[in-house]
């Protein structure tokens, strides 16, 4: 007989979930990580009583009321609205692009002034089929937000020119004609108060739970799988098979994380800056995200780099193209052939999943396993 009934690789939301629910179904689990804390991307740790979102802002927003209901038995969350501002060369403008962002750069005070500004416009490429992301972005909203707020952008999280990037990036870009700054149309948002670390911390808390950080699962690969009947995989499926097909590509990201002696640093959690001489995308001031509750003369802001990826680094976001998505479902095919291993979240499954998503396919896959 096996040690346990489940081995999780990888304890953020995704294993964390599992685990939860297979231990609430009086199995044995172990789960093991290979970071130095739970919690995956989630991971919060506190500074002077402010919640640093260690790995990039995380706003937990959601339309699914189930979803909702469950994430909120393992914390309290409070009614954060995600607002973020852009900031070009200096100029400060409301996002998403809603009535106050059109004001802000063309002056105009009612929808109708702004659809008639915004279809003026758009005349650029009237009857022209876009070619590039460049070219998609100006057909739908015109060159003057386009080069203020998404070029710039844009070019620097993909590190590319946005004349090079496929027009297909940019379906479509929703348009707000009301005074609204919420960034989601959610029917439910927040962040947990005291952080996200305690929802996962909640999830293993169990006596049939055994958790191990620090712990690479390549480093005793063989032990780890012969410990139990059944492996949730949530780490990158090409690794799995030692990239016998090929490597899937990922965008990476650099945070550089710094306290400053002031109370309020940049007056909103989240500023994007969308020029393109400014090498970071977003500077996150975490404090904003429980309304200023921490030291009140301190803070601590984050910049996030985009970065490109290379074996080795930490893979953020899966790139969908056509190319990867192929090789994807190669290895797929791969997986099936591993009935005692399920691959699960962004990583195991390639797929880019917000939290609330990720917390949904878990329980996808529990039902699946349990529920049969
Ligand atoms: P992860 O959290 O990555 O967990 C996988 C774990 O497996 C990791 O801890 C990893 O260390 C571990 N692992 C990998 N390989 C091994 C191995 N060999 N051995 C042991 N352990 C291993 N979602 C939202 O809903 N709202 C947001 O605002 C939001 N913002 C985001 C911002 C950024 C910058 C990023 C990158 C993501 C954001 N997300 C957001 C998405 C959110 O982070 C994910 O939905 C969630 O973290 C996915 O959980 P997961 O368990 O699939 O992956």
């Amino acid at each position: 007989m096996k040690k346990y009934d489940y081995l999780v690789v990888g304890a953020g939301l995704f294993g964390a979930t599992f685990a939860y629910e297979a231990a609430k179904r009086g199995k044995h689990v172990k789960v093991i990580e290979k970071r130095p804390h739970i919690a995956g991307n989630i991971y919060t740790k506190e500074v002077d009583g402010i919640q640093v979102h260690q790995y990039g802002a995380h706003i937990f927003h959601t339309s699914n009321q189930k979803i909702w209901d469950y994430v909120n038995q393992f914390a309290d969350f409070n009614r954060y609205t995600n607002s973020p501002v852009a900031n070009y060369k200096g100029e400060m403008y409301n996002l998403p692009f809603n009535m106050n962002t059109f004001n802000e750069m063309w002056g105009v005070r009612t929808p109708a002034e702004a659809l008639a500004k915004i279809d003026e416009q758009r005349q650029e490429m009237a009857g022209k089929k876009p070619q590039n992301l460049e070219e998609q972005a100006i057909s739908l909203i015109g060159r003057d937000i386009y080069e203020k707020l998404i070029k710039g952008y844009t070019e620097k999280q993909w590190g590319q020119k946005a004349t090079d990037l496929p027009a297909f990036i940019i379906r479509r870009l929703p348009v707000r004609l009301t005074y609204d700054n919420n960034y989601f149309n959610d029917s439910y948002q927040g962040i947990p108060m005291g952080g996200y670390t305690q929802i996962v911390e909640r999830m293993l808390d169990s006596d049939l739970i055994e958790v191990e950080v620090n712990t690479d699962f390549y480093d005793h690969r063989d032990d780890f799988l012969a410990s139990a009947d059944k492996v949730v995989f949530t780490g990158p499926i090409d690794q799995f098979f030692d990239y016998q097909l090929g490597e899937l590509q990922y965008r990476s990201l650099r945070f550089e994380t710094e306290e400053k002696p002031v109370g309020n640093y940049q007056g909103n959690a989240v500023i994007n800056y969308t020029d393109a001489e400014t090498p970071y995308t977003r500077v996150i001031e975490h404090k904003h995200f429980e309304f200023g509750k921490g030291d009140k003369n301190k803070t601590v802001v984050t910049r996030e780099y985009p970065a490109d990826w290379h074996r080795g680094d930490e893979p953020y976001y899966p790139v969908n193209n056509q190319e990867n998505n192929q090789l994807y479902a190669k290895y797929q095919e791969l997986a099936k052939e591993q009935p005692n291993v399920i691959f699960g979240g962004r990583l195991g499954q390639y797929r880019y999943y917000n939290m609330d998503q990720v917390i949904a396919a878990a329980l996808k896959t529990v039902a699946k396993e349990f529920d049969k």
